[in-house]
């Protein structure tokens, strides 16, 4: 009897949210599962291809990218299903709420396999009817076409309407490097540079971008680097610590100021941070905890300047542990996992397109005044001040 009440309620507030969404003509009240075939009736249509350097062909979900992440055995299977549990009703409500972003560009940096942020966050974009162009940091970039061509990515590409995401363009780039002028010797030389097929500096790609598609209404920074983040601070050098800033914080400043000029009025830009730059995290060493305080900080600056010279809004999403390769990198990250789901107030793994299904919110204009924020997509942890798994906790009976 409660069941059905509650049903009935839910059922309001989809029907509600339809009505809502009058650009699909759906002004009647209707049943629950009427209103998500409306909804799903009335889901952006993707554009056109357009110039396609890369294409994929497959079949699947990138339901359980996140969730093939790390953990214990037995838990994981347990918290993967509640994870796609909520996966799924995620993407019910982004149906239901009808992010439109079709008619948009959006550039994505940080893509260099389908477990990352990035990729999630270009998908749910792609699903939004957004166009996306890629830039990969080029040491990474052959093996990244190569599996692509190869179709390792195929099934983690298909869109809710049967289609696969696309990518107009990849363009090699390195973050690290304002214009190519910066770009040392060695570097230049050096083997794993030899897919830059031209200008891979942040100002040398948004040139290229320019040039290629024109504004762009939509900036993701999805990468972070830090070459001795093993090291605990006090162990860090000098060139360790100002690299993973350069990497990892500046590289938004950067690519704030050289895709802001191209980003249209109205546009966002997104950055992905973590809590250690607010809470300790024992071995997010290397100076990269102080890397996300630095991003977290500049995106409210950012924001101001950003906002009152371009009209564009600028947050970061903190987002919780995922198994994705540069976290793999760190070492400790199913720990990080583990932890999160035995103390965070929602008890499940991190699906990596919860976080992305925010970023494309806020860069919808649902979130139109929302700009200079950190906003929290971590199950919770962040709230927490007690461990629920600690030791000190345990009762023992005698
Ligand atoms: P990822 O490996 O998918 O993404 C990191 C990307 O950065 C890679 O594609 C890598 O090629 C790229 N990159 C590294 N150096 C670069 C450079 N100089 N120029 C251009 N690209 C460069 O891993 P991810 O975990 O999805 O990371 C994306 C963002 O999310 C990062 O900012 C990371 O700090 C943040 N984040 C990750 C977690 C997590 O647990 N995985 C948690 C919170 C925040």
């Amino acid at each position: 009897m409660v069941e059905g009440v509650m049903m009935q309620r839910s059922c309001a507030r989809a029907g509600a949210k339809v009505v809502l969404a009058t650009r699909y003509g759906s002004r009647v009240r209707t049943t629950c599962s009427t209103a998500v075939r409306a909804a799903s009736v009335g889901a952006p249509v993707r554009s056109g291809p357009g110039k396609v350097s890369l294409s994929c062909v497959g079949a699947g979900s990138l339901a359980g990218a996140g969730a093939s992440a790390g953990g214990a055995k037995g838990a994981r299977r347990n918290l993967s299903a509640s994870s796609s549990q909520v996966t799924s009703t995620v993407s019910e409500v982004q149906r239901v709420l009808g992010i439109d972003l079709r008619g948009k560009k959006a550039f994505v940096a940080g893509v260099a396999d389908d477990k990352g942020f990035g990729w999630a966050i270009s998908k749910a974009l792609a699903e939004a009817g957004c166009e996306i162009i890629l830039g990969t940091w080029v040491p990474a970039l052959k093996i990244f076409e190569t599996s692509y061509r190869r179709g390792k990515f195929d099934e983690n590409a298909m869109l809710s309407d049967g289609s696969k995401m696309e990518f107009k363009h990849v363009y090699p780039m390195d973050a690290v490097f304002d214009t190519l002028a910066d770009v040392p010797e060695e570097v230049r030389t050096n083997k794993r540079y030899e897919a830059a097929d031209g200008d891979f500096s942040v100002a040398g790609v948004a040139k290229r971008v320019k040039e290629d598609y024109g504004n762009v209404d939509i900036v993701i920074h999805s990468l972070a680097n830090g070459p001795e983040v093993q090291k605990p601070l006090l162990e860090t050098s000098r060139h360790g610590y100002l690299a993973a800033l350069s990497a990892s914080s500046y590289s938004f400043i950067s690519m704030m100021q050289h895709f802001g000029p191209l980003m249209n009025k109205g546009g966002a830009a997104v950055s992905l941070t973590y809590l250690a730059s607010e809470r300790v995290i024992p071995g997010y060493g290397g100076g990269m905890s102080s890397a996300k305080a630095a991003l977290e900080s500049d995106t409210q600056v950012l924001a101001f300047e950003a906002g009152r010279k371009y009209g564009v809004r600028v947050n970061t999403i903190s987002a919780g542990p995922l198994g994705s390769r540069a976290a793999r990198a760190i070492g400790f990250i199913d720990d990080m996992i583990n932890y999160s789901m035995a103390n965070a107030p929602i008890e499940k793994e991190l699906a990596a397109e919860e976080v992305a299904n925010v970023a494309a919110f806020l860069c919808s204009p649902l979130a139109s005044a929302i700009t200079g924020s950190c906003i929290y997509v971590d199950n919770g942890l962040n709230t927490m001040g007690l461990a629920m798994d600690s030791k000190a906790l345990e009762r023992v009976d005698d």
